[in-house]
């Protein structure tokens, strides 16, 4: 028998959480949820699962804002967050830009493999959320299970195609989450099935 992977999620942030934009999301003020994401979280909290966050930030590299920036940014989101009863456990981010060549920059698992050691947790069947092929990418490298949200960059990356072999596709965080969670009577799991998907 498998082992049951242990109960946490993984999330890519921008695109999944929050609004992405191609400016980089630079301050706090342009830090902003999308609708039902926050929730989401929240649920997986409370159907006992533990949510952390991996985000490329290279917008740091690149000298667009700086750490205490991306700090009052997470404030906010935990605030947010914690008005709805939800927690994310740590947001795992890399500040570098392509050309550092760093070990954690997505689609290096970089960033995973120090969840996997700060939560002394296998990642095995541990799901990940993201909205671009590199958050899979990172994902299938240690393990994780592939879930692309149409949210953010979604769509884009779902009509580019090449996803990892496997991946399940959800319109969004809260309608991933309610598949987990397994709230919504199982009527998504057919309907987001990348299978379905390439089917169309
Ligand atoms: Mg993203
Ligand atoms: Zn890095």
């Amino acid at each position: 028998m498998p082992q049951t992977p242990p109960k946490f999620v993984i999330l890519d942030r921008d695109g999944v959480v929050n609004l992405d934009s191609d400016q980089f999301i630079k301050s706090p003020d342009e830090w902003i949820p999308i609708d039902g994401s926050l929730e989401a979280i929240a649920a997986l909290n409370q159907a006992g699962y533990r949510v952390v966050i991996a985000s490329n930030q290279s917008g740091i590299g690149r000298g667009l804002f700086e750490m205490s920036t991306l700090n009052a940014m997470h404030e906010k989101m935990y605030t947010a967050l914690a008005r709805l009863g939800g927690r994310i456990e740590a947001v795992f981010f890399c500040p570098h830009t392509a050309a550092d060549g760093c070990d954690c920059r997505k689609p290096k698992s970089g960033m995973l493999e120090q969840i996997s050691e700060r939560f002394g947790i296998e990642l095995r069947g541990v799901p990940i959320v993201g909205d671009s092929l590199r958050d899979l990418e990172a994902g299938v490298a240690v393990g994780c299970t592939p879930h692309l949200v149409r949210s953010g960059k979604g769509l884009k990356t779902l009509d580019k195609g090449g996803l990892p072999p496997g991946t399940q596709v959800h319109d969004d965080l809260r309608a991933f989450a309610r598949w987990l969670t397994g709230n919504d009577g199982g009527n998504d799991v057919g309907k987001d099935s990348a299978t379905r998907e390439s089917a169309q």
